[in-house]
């Protein structure tokens, strides 16, 4: 059995459970409606504390974290009727089985969400699947997270629908996580932040755009643009848990791109689309010890 599988469940014993709370869902859905129109004339009451995604930021940043990931402050999800109506919501319990099921699938499948797997078990940072991601609602802005408080990545069921953009989430976000378990990253720092952004976007996001891979510029130019990619994508990254103007965010990238673009642990190379980069990468992880 690959080493990635090696946690509480196996994967077919995950996929049976997800059926079976499939069912139960399906069922609880009618006993929570007649539940939730009495619960709609009780008062409101809102956990004072306990946003774990947001402990380790700034205190003014709390509210902007907290909107984007609602779930974290300890509320379940609760949609309007409005967006009941005419938004197609309504359905969480049904999407984030169906969002779990995809996250344990690409964890069998994906070479590229295997590596990183694997790099963090060798590091000392394993992930049990059930423990450490998270399929939650958030905000329509964003399509996953990194918890550092809690340790967990968080894949949105609502913005993150399929098994290719599931997959740039997790690539995205466990690169945080390793970088969080291999460099004990302060996240209170934004130069950390502004790092660790640089990497997921060198080695997950920008790697896989068309101007990198097929464009119809030079060498140079590809590699301007590519760098140009991920200095755009770390500096929204930090303007969307930072309030901050672009420009200190672009300043503090800038700061520390040159070190950080130039780190490829663990994946080892920049993967091009199309190519065969995640085979040989996959094959490489044994030379830095990864498995
Ligand atoms: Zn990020």
């Amino acid at each position: 059995m690959p080493t990635w599988v090696d946690c509480s469940e196996s994967v077919e014993e995950a996929l049976a459970r997800l059926d079976a709370e499939s069912k139960a869902n399906a069922a609880a859905r009618m006993a929570k409606k007649a539940a939730d129109a009495a619960a709609a004339a009780a008062p409101k009451q809102r956990p004072l504390s306990g946003n774990a995604l947001i402990d380790a930021m700034k205190s003014e940043d709390l509210a902007k974290c907290r909107s984007l990931y609602p779930e974290r402050g300890g509320d379940p999800y609760k949609p309007s009727w409005w967006n009941i109506m005419f938004g197609g919501e309504g359905r969480e319990g049904l999407d984030k089985i169906k969002c779990e099921r995809n996250v344990w699938q690409i964890a069998k499948k994906s070479h590229l969400v295997r590596i990183l797997l694997d790099a963090l078990k060798a590091s000392g940072c394993e992930v049990d699947i059930r423990r450490h991601i998270s399929c939650e609602v958030c905000d329509h802005s964003v399509t996953g997270g990194y918890d550092p408080i809690l340790n967990q990545v968080v894949v949105c069921q609502n913005t993150a629908r399929y098994q290719g953009l599931i997959q740039g989430v997790l690539t995205h976000e466990l690169i945080h996580m390793f970088d969080y378990c291999r460099n004990k990253m302060d996240l209170t720092d934004a130069k950390h932040l502004a790092c660790t952004e640089i990497r997921a976007a060198n080695l997950a996001h920008c790697s896989f755009l068309s101007a990198w891979t097929y464009g119809s510029a030079s060498p140079f130019n590809i590699k301007q643009r590519h760098q140009e990619c991920v200095k755009q994508r770390a500096t929204d990254s930090v303007l969307a848990v930072r309030d901050m103007p672009k420009e200190e965010a672009r300043e503090i990238v800038e700061s520390v791109f040159d070190k950080c673009y130039g780190d490829l642990e663990p994946i080892g190379r920049r993967i091009r689309r199309g190519s065969d980069d995640i085979r040989k990468a996959y094959k490489e992880r044994v030379y830095y010890g990864y498995i």
